[in-house]
């Protein structure tokens, strides 16, 4: 069985009856990059929402089992620590919060409730060997430890912060939903090289994106096209080329009428 497997995913806007998913399927494995593609409005970051317990969606229908387990009954912090990582970019501004203090916070939070239930903290020194490392290899300043979250970061160096995070969470499953505005070149080789650097068979990585110019970076193993909250073709890589000739809404109708 494959580690994530998505079944027939139906979503509501939460207190609504406007359904946003309308029956997703998809199943991945760690080790790979899957991507999935689709149109504005098409509901990418609703399913990336859904994914991670974001209670302003409600799940209508269908069943998300990772690592065997059913993640639709697991609380957002649940998720998380049951190795799933939504890139939050920006969380919020804590004045006088550093990015070392804020990711430390959010490592200690994985590690609580363990298998013995203590707290276990990660050591200071060893964190800050850990975090140095983390920013060796992908190649982000060392200044970023000691500024502060409120600190006025650009596009880049928000990437930069989330990618950090992720190399220092270590997830079995990373999803990014690349909001499809203010996403520069520059934020996209930051995005694609810490994927690059961070993947491996213990990892898996779910890209959601609108931008076809991030598989210029990245090789997905397999593309998903999204039209209206369903999957209406799912490919490998070449996928992507036939997307640059084809269009979303043009992929949508052929797959309508064959
Ligand atoms: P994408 O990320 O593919 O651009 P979204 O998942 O953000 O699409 O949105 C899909 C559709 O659902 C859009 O029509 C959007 O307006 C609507 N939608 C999503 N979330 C909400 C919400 N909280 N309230 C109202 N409409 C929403
Ligand atoms: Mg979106």
């Amino acid at each position: 069985m494959p580690d994530l497997v998505i079944r027939n995913l139906h979503a509501n806007i939460a207190d609504s009856d406007t359904e946003i998913l309308k029956g997703i399927d998809l199943e991945m494995s760690k080790g790979e990059i899957h991507a999935i593609m689709g149109p504005n409005g098409s509901g990418k970051s609703t399913l990336s929402h859904v994914l991670m317990g974001h209670p302003g969606y409600e799940v209508t229908e269908g069943e998300v089992i990772f690592e065997g387990v059913n993640l639709l009954d697991m609380a957002a912090d649940e998720r998380s620590r049951a190795g799933l990582f939504l890139s939050f970019q920006y969380p919020f501004a804590v004045p006088g919060v550093t990015v070392a203090n804020f990711i430390r916070m959010a490592v200690n939070a994985h590690r609580k409730g363990g298998p013995d239930g203590a707290d276990n903290p990660v050591r200071i020194p060893e964190f800050r060997k850990q975090l140095m490392e983390a920013m060796e290899m992908l190649e982000i300043d060392k200044s970023m430890a000691s500024r502060s979250l409120n600190d006025g970061f650009s596009g880049g160096e928000k990437k930069r912060f989330e990618i950090l995070q992720m190399a220092m969470l270590k997830p079995r499953l990373a999803i990014l939903d690349e909001t499809d505005s203010g996403l520069d070149i520059d934020a996209l080789r930051i995005v694609s090289g810490g994927i690059n650097a961070l993947m491996g068979p213990d990892m898996g990585t779910l890209i959601i994106t609108h931008y076809q110019r991030i598989l210029d970076y990245v090789q997905p193993d397999r593309i998903h096209v999204l039209v209206d909250g369903r999957i209406v073709r799912s490919g490998g890589a070449e996928l992507a080329k036939e997307l640059e000739t084809t269009g979303y809404a043009e992929m949508a109708n052929k797959e309508a009428v064959s």
